[in-house]
C-alpha cells in the first residue's frame, strides 16, 4: 500500500513538474480532492482484500467533472517562492470562484494595499514616487497590461497616464469602452529605476519581473476578464514566458490559463512609428477582441485605418 501510494505521488509530482515547465500554474481541484489528500492514509487491515492503490484519491480525482471547482489557498502575491519552484511558474490552484463585485473590490483593495506597501525589490522601492497598481472595473471583461510605469505613471500612480497612455485611452475607445469599463495593470508595479540618469525608461529584469508577477497574477484571479489584451513584448514575456518577438505574436491569439490573450503592439512603439499600417495592425487585434467579446462592430470601426 505504502508503496503504491509512493508511486502515484511520484507520479503526480512528476506530472505537477511537467505541467510547470509548459508554464502552467494553476490546476483544478475540487474540495474532495483536497480533503482526500489531507486524509491520513489507511493502513490495509491484515487479510483485507487488496483494494487498487488509485482507489483513495482517484475517485474525487473522478469529480473534478463536478462544477463543484473551488479556489484553495493561492499563493499570496506577498509570500516567499515555494522549494519547488520559482514564483513566476509556481502552480497554484485556480481561482474559478465567482465572486460578486463588492466581494472583488474588497480583495483588490486589500491587494492593492499589500502592493503599496511592498519593498521586495529595494532598489524600486527607493527609487519610486508610487506603486502604480492598476486601475479600472473589477468586473471588466477585458484587461490591458503593459510593462511597467514610466515617469507620469510614477508621479500619478496610476498607470498608462502619459502619452501612450492616453493614446491607449483612445484605442479603448474607438472599440466602443471606456477606461472605467476595462481594466488595466502592468507587469511591474514600481517603475525601473535609472540610476545616474535624469529621465528614460528600462525594460524590467527578470528578476523584477518574477517578484512582480504574483500581484498581476492574483489581480487577473479576481477580476477573471474573459479576454487579456497583453500590449507589448515584456507583457508577453511577463504573462506567458514567451521571448518571441512581438512581431511574430501579434494578431495570434494566446492562452493565459485558459483565457484567450492577445498580444498587440505597446502604444508606445505606435507614437514612434505613426505609419497608417502599424495603426491598422493594432486596430485589427482590437477588432478581433471584440469580435472575442461579441461586441457589435460598425462598418465605420471595420474600417478605421484602412487606407481610401
Ligand atoms: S516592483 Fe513589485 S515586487 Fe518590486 S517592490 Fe515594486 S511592487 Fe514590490
Amino acid at each position: 500500500m505504502a508503496a503504491a501510494y509512493n508511486e502515484l505521488l511520484d507520479a503526480t509530482i512528476q506530472h505537477l513538474e511537467n505541467l510547470k515547465s509548459r508554464g502552467v500554474r494553476h490546476v483544478a481541484v475540487t474540495s474532495e480532492v483536497l480533503k482526500a489528500l489531507q486524509s491520513p492514509i489507511e493502513k490495509p487491515r491484515a487479510n483485507a482484500p487488496v483494494s487498487n492503490p488509485r482507489a483513495p484519491i482517484s475517485a474525487p480525482l473522478e469529480k473534478t467533472v463536478a462544477p463543484k471547482i473551488i479556489s484553495t489557498a493561492i499563493p499570496s502575491a506577498t509570500s516567499e517562492p515555494s522549494a519547488i519552484g520559482n514564483r513566476q511558474s509556481a502552480i497554484t490552484a485556480p481561482s474559478v470562484i465567482r465572486h460578486s463585485s463588492s466581494e472583488k473590490a474588497a480583495a483588490i483593495a486589500a491587494l492593492r494595499e499589500r502592493a503599496l506597501a511592498c519593498v521586495k525589490c529595494p532598489n524600486l522601492a527607493a527609487s519610486r514616487k508610487n506603486v502604480v497598481f492598476g486601475v479600472g472595473n473589477v468586473d471588466a471583461q477585458v484587461m490591458f497590461v503593459g510593462e511597467a510605469p514610466g515617469a507620469d505613471e510614477d508621479e500619478k500612480g496610476e498607470p498608462f497616464v502619459g502619452a501612450a497612455g492616453q493614446l491607449l485611452t483612445k484605442i479603448i475607445q474607438a472599440t466602443g469602452l471606456s477606461r472605467a469599463d476595462v481594466y488595466i495593470a502592468n507587469i511591474l508595479k514600481c517603475r525601473p529605476d535609472t540610476p545616474g540618469e535624469t529621465s528614460g525608461n528600462r525594460k524590467p529584469t527578470a528578476a523584477e519581473m518574477a517578484t512582480c508577477i504574483p500581484y498581476l497574477h492574483e489581480q487577473i484571479d479576481l477580476i477573471q476578464p474573459r479576454v487579456i489584451v497583453a500590449l507589448g513584448a515584456t507583457a508577453v514575456e511577463g504573462l506567458l514566458g514567451k521571448t518571441v518577438g512581438i512581431t511574430k505574436l501579434r494578431g495570434n491569439w494566446q492562452e493565459y490559463r485558459g483565457t484567450p490573450l492577445m498580444p498587440t503592439y505597446h502604444p508606445a512603439y505606435l507614437l514612434r512609428n505613426q505609419a497608417m499600417s502599424e495603426k491598422r495592425r493594432v486596430w485589427e487585434d482590437m477588432l478581433a477582441v471584440m469580435g472575442k467579446l461579441e461586441m457589435p462592430i460598425s462598418e465605420k470601426q471595420q474600417n478605421y485605418f484602412l487606407k481610401a
